[in-house]
């Protein structure tokens, strides 16, 4: 049937590189579905549309094409077959992802298309997928055979963003991601929190490399 490995957290908590570094150890494919909400406002911020008009957003969910390479040593997002993987990263979008990923039919859009994308991996040769988001162990794959939460102090996951980002602000940096994590956590669907069966890992002392055996001894156990 397939392994799911879910790992969930706020922005800046090592989800990504965690989660690469454990399909590659693994075999498994990878699949950033934050890549996914960020391709979706990239188009939507390109229509013109408002992000902060939940109506206007919900009736264009079903036009744009996103697609998803699950390569852990080079994932793709495309929307309508162009490459989208700098242009999500961009602050435009980092400020507007949260909003439109509030909106109820964005999501069951993109929880669709992840379900798929999740489906195709399980079926195919790598047997398995590392999937990293928001709502993966409670909403995205609930059966996943290990769920981890990864967090990290607030100032450890400024540090690593803005380091990530080519020397961004640190304080600027953590101001948006803490905003950020407030609306992911409050908003009506599908919240940002632990799940169910979620084993929790402070990453703020950790190096990549211990996170990654962590997580890989979970799915060994
Ligand atoms: O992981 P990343 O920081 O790229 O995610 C960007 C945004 O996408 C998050 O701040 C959140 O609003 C949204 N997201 C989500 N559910 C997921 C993954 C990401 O709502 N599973």
């Amino acid at each position: 049937r397939g392994l799911v490995v879910a790992v969930d957290g706020p922005s800046g908590s090592g989800k990504s590189s965690t989660s690469r570094g454990v399909a590659t150890r693994l075999g498994l494919a990878y699949l950033d579905t934050g890549a996914m909400y960020r391709a979706m406002t990239w188009w939507v911020l390109q229509q013109g549309v408002d992000v902060h008009d939940p109506a206007a957003v919900a009736s264009r969910v079903d036009e744009p094409v996103i697609s998803s390479g699950t390569d852990p040593a080079a994932p793709t997002i495309a929307v309508d077959g162009t490459d989208v993987g700098a242009e999500v990263r961009s602050e435009p979008v980092t400020r507007a992802v949260s909003p439109v990923s509030a909106v109820p039919e964005v999501r069951a859009r993109l929880l669709r298309l992840q379900r798929q994308v999740i489906a195709e991996a399980c079926a195919g040769p790598a047997g398995g997928i590392v999937v990293e988001g928001r709502d993966i162990g409670s909403t995205v794959a609930p059966d996943a055979a290990v769920k981890v939460y990864l967090t990290a102090d607030a100032e450890a996951r400024a540090l690593r963003r803005a380091a990530e980002e080519g020397g961004s602000d640190v304080a600027v940096t953590q101001q948006i991601l803490e905003a950020r994590d407030r609306i992911d956590s409050g908003r009506a669907v599908s919240p940002l929190a632990m799940a169910e069966g979620a084993v929790h890992l402070d990453t703020t002392a950790h190096t990549l490399a211990e996170v990654v055996d962590q997580v890989v001894a979970l799915v060994e156990r």
